[in-house]
């Protein structure tokens, strides 16, 4: 779960992280009030989208009074704001974060991600940062630092002296880099994360750091011990589609090609996925009904693909284990008669009960094509999706 730039900078500041002060405002009179508050100029109107890449979409603005605050807060409230990370389609803007405006001397970047292979946290960091990180880390990679830290022993003086000598931070705030980094690595640990990024982290001209820009990601499966977080969670920002799934418990994840898949487990989901590119043509969603998933789920899940309109054609995958062969069917076939299928449906399914999940399908009088083994699955679902 993603949450937006305020949101995590609320949470920094629970962690004594330090942030520019701020607030949030839904209208320009409420901006007004929080930039008279902040008492300084420049004052910092930023556009409060799940998306980063703001700033170069137009999405930051600097006032440098009440009547320009009020006048960005106007024209980025509404805005549809495209970035390289919200797609050419955009996303429309509903809120900004007003806050004060920082006498940058340098930005860094620095982030926090679970490192899988090394099953440590890893801490990413350039004295490069800013809004070109991107570029940076594709032409200059050694420009970037990593340092990895064991959760079991934890972090450690020694890897705040590394990430800071790998900055070429100044010496008068290596202190204040180090407290900062050590609170960001408690902040990540105890709230579950699954990513912490600030970009740009800056040295000011007093030489204070500061967080100027926050992103955090929190791992799904752990948010049931964070009750107070999921009240970050905006549906907004979400696919409707991947909302609609997250209320079945179904492993769903909107994609832009046109063939929809329902498949049983996320191994045979990848390689079904995987079989529709090799034949030519592209998934339109990752969907995994799960081992033990019941008619009910099924009949949600295929009804989830049925109300995507870029699917020109599904494909059913199943292999019959817990689920069997024959609750596929049942769950398609219900599934089938409540809602119109517009569009050709390629079957296949294999394992337990499959000669009974055959011939339901078979008498069900819907108009599907059968399939024996993935590649020819593949094939032919790629084929009508191309017709
Ligand atoms: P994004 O990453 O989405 O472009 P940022 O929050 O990183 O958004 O803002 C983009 C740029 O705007 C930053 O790199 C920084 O130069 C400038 N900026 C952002 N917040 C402030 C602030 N409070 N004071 C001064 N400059 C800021
Ligand atoms: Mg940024």
């Amino acid at each position: 779960m993603k949450i937006h730039e305020f949101q995590a900078k609320q949470i920094f500041r629970k962690y004594q992280v330090p942030t520019p002060n701020g607030g949030l405002a839904l209208d320009s009179e409420k901006a007004r009030q929080i930039a008279s508050e902040i008492g300084h100029f420049p004052v910092v109107v930023k556009a409060q989208i799940h998306a980063g890449g703001r700033g170069k979409g137009g999405g930051v603005q600097l006032a440098q009074s009440l009547d320009e605050v009020c006048k960005h807060t106007e024209a980025i409230i509404g805005m549809n704001l495209v970035t390289h990370q919200t797609g050419p389609e955009g996303k429309i803007v509903k809120q900004v974060l007003v806050e004060a405006g920082v006498n940058i001397e340098k930005e860094l970047y620095l982030s926090l991600i679970p490192d899988r292979e090394t099953a440590c946290i890893l801490v990413i960091a350039s004295e490069a940062g800013g809004m070109d990180i991107e570029e940076v880390a594709a032409t200059t990679p050694e420009k970037i630092i990593k340092v990895h830290i064991n959760p079991l022993s934890g972090i450690q003086p020694f890897h705040c002296r590394k990430v800071s000598f790998g900055l070429n931070l100044p010496s008068a705030v290596i202190k204040e880099f180090s407290q900062m980094l050590t609170r960001l690595y408690h902040l990540f640990i105890e709230n579950d994360c699954s990513m912490v990024e600030i970009n740009p982290l800056v040295i000011t001209k007093e030489n204070r750091v500061l967080a100027l820009d926050a992103k955090m990601d929190f791992d799904d499966n752990a948010l049931f011990r964070h009750k107070d977080l999921l009240e970050f969670r905006d549906l907004d920002e979400e696919d409707p589609l991947d909302v609609e799934a997250s209320k079945y418990n179904l492993n769903y994840i909107n994609l832009d090609g046109t063939v929809g898949n329902m498949v049983n487990g996320a191994g045979l989901a990848m390689a079904v996925m995987d079989t529709i590119k090799l034949a030519g043509a592209e998934p339109a969603n990752f969907l995994d009904v799960g081992g033990g998933a019941t008619a009910e789920m099924v009949e949600n899940g295929f009804k989830i693909i049925l109300s995507d309109d870029k699917v020109k054609a599904i494909l059913i995958n199943i292999f019959g284990g817990i689920l069997r062969c024959d609750v596929l069917a049942k769950g398609v076939v219900e599934a089938a008669r409540k809602t119109e299928i517009k569009v050709p449906l390629v079957v296949r399914m294999e394992g337990t009960n499959v000669e009974e999940g055959r011939r339901i399908l078979a008498e069900s009088g819907l108009d599907l094509f059968t399939a024996d083994d993935m590649k020819s699955t593949g094939e032919i679902v790629a084929k009508i999706a191309a017709s």
